[in-house]
């Protein structure tokens, strides 16, 4: 049973923070917290020192964090929460029922390849809408998180995922990126594991090493932890 009274320990994965972020909660204008950690070892992805080697970034003080929910709380619309893979961090029911103190809403972004977590928070009311990456047909998930997953897990995960969006469907939104050796078929396929009444947010993938900042457009308004990094640890 997730226990929601030991918020201490998550705290310590939080690793960047973005005070404001215009797209990646559509419609929103909600800050950004960066949880390091992560479950798989997706080749493409561009947090890597976040998702493996979170001990290299320095800690940011939860009192900040919480001074500025408080005071930004009149104008900001929502707290997103990513990673990494947030549903990782231990204590994760505790950090979010701190950050619901501020009143704001909480976005979550995930994997998805821990279906009782995500459950669990659903259950507890302590996220309002998980954005879950479809990462492509399940037989390619081998190759899409670095052999962390086999298609018969990713299958069983994002199936389970899949009954929870069909209960809530207001509390999930999915997306794909198009990340190298994906094709249109592929994220066909992709498109045809959803519930009924959901679409497939189709993100373009950007390299690593790139300086120049990905443009955004609506196409690409939603971007998730294979293309966003914690620029820094930004709270005043
Ligand atoms: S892309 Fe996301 S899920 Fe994949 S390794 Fe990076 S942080 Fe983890």
């Amino acid at each position: 049973m997730m226990r929601i009274n030991e918020p201490a320990e998550a705290w310590k994965y939080v690793r960047g923070f973005e005070n404001l972020s215009l797209c990646d909660w559509p419609g929103l204008h909600s800050c950004i917290i960066f949880l390091g950690g992560c479950n798989l070892r997706c080749p493409t992805c561009h947090n890597g020192q976040l998702a493996w080697d979170m001990h290299t970034l320095p800690i940011i003080e939860p009192p900040r964090i919480k001074a500025y929910l408080r005071d930004r709380a009149g104008w900001l619309d929502g707290v997103t929460v990513t990673g990494g893979e947030p549903t990782t961090v231990p204590g994760l029911a505790g950090l979010l029922f701190e950050i619901r103190q501020s009143g704001l809403p909480v976005k979550l972004d995930t994997n998805g390849m821990r279906p009782d977590m995500v459950r669990e928070l659903l259950s507890l009311g302590l996220v309002d809408v998980f954005a879950v990456d479809v990462k492509g047909p399940f037989a390619k998930y081998p190759a899409l998180t670095g052999h962390a997953v086999s298609e018969i897990a990713a299958r069983a995960n994002l199936e389970r995922i899949f009954g929870l969006a069909a209960a809530r469907p207001e509390a999930f939104y999915f997306r794909t990126t198009q990340v190298p050796g994906l094709t249109e078929d592929d994220l066909a396929t992709a498109r045809g594991y959803l519930p009924p009444d959901f679409t497939l947010t189709i993100q373009k993938y950007v390299p690593p090493h790139t300086h120049v900042p990905p443009r955004r457009t609506q196409e690409n308004a939603q971007p998730n932890h294979e293309e966003r990094r914690p620029v820094g640890n930004v709270v005043n």
